[in-house]
């Protein structure tokens, strides 16, 4: 069970990182030009086609269009997905030093930007003539103004996003450990009820503790064995009531389990 969780947050985490890379691959691309960040949909740089959803989708995009344009069939630029899948190793790799912790957090927003700031340096060095004389234009007419309040936009957007995934993990992870914990509870309940429901009726007498260690939680179990009746003339219903009860803490909190059963005396 808890292998499945922690597959799903590493995908989750490696799904966040590909499409952060998507998303500044694209962002040092436009901020050089000027050019808006987040109303634009993503185009083809060479047949201007605006892209749908799925192709956006990182990497299996890529390699379903066999890493060409679906409009124009122009070949795509390798740097794409491997942006794509170098950022979802960055983000694994910050996930598996930092854990689910408020590091994780301001390691990814720090990356993210100097990734935005150093990209968009270097790819600033890429742009042709023609669109170096552009950016100048655009200059002149003032809306230099734009592009920072687009960049300042979309790092609000960007930080939103990540916290919000965050929480998200976060929070059904911490569903799935309690869970965990509840189970583990129970098997522990069960296993002592079948020992004890193993004795005959002679046999079982009195209590008795003990205590069991799992993934770091202890469980205390408690078995308690009382006479329900032994005074009934007919003499049918000499009854014991066994009572298995689990404690353990998790997260500070203690939690129990209580597990109830009778066993009569064969007559
Ligand atoms: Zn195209």
């Amino acid at each position: 069970m808890e292998i499945y969780i922690n597959i799903f947050i590493m995908f989750c985490m490696f799904v966040m990182g590909s499409l952060f890379g998507s998303f500044f691959s694209l962002a040092t691309y436009r901020i050089p030009r000027h050019q808006d960040i987040v109303k634009t949909r993503s185009y083809c740089p060479n047949c201007k086609h605006r892209l749908e959803f799925f192709d956006l989708i990182p990497i299996l995009s890529f390699i379903i269009r066999g890493g060409k344009c679906k409009y124009c069939k122009e070949k795509i630029s390798l740097r794409y997905p491997l942006l794509e899948i170098t950022n979802g190793v960055v983000f694994l790799v910050f996930y598996f030093i930092f854990g689910y912790t408020l590091n994780l957090f301001l390691i990814c927003i720090t990356y993210a930007i100097l990734f935005v700031l150093i990209g968009s340096r270097l790819m600033s060095k890429k742009m042709t003539d023609e669109e170096k004389i552009e950016v100048q234009e655009l200059k002149l007419s003032s809306k230099k103004g734009v592009f920072v309040i687009e960049l300042v936009v979309a790092l609000i957007i960007f930080t939103v996003y990540v916290a919000s995934a965050l929480i998200i993990v976060r929070n059904s992870t911490k569903k799935g450990a309690e869970l965990i914990a509840r189970g583990n509870a129970i098997t522990v309940a069960v296993s002592a009820m079948e020992q004890a429901l193993s004795k005959t009726y002679d046999e079982l007498y009195s209590s008795s503790s003990s205590s069991t260690g799992s993934n770091n939680i202890i469980y205390d179990v408690t078995t308690d064995v009382t006479k329900y009746s032994d005074i009934d003339l007919t003499k049918k219903d000499l009854v014991k009531i066994i009572q298995v009860n689990v404690k353990y803490m998790y997260n500070g909190n203690s939690y129990d389990f209580t597990l109830k059963t009778l066993k009569g005396k064969e007559i």
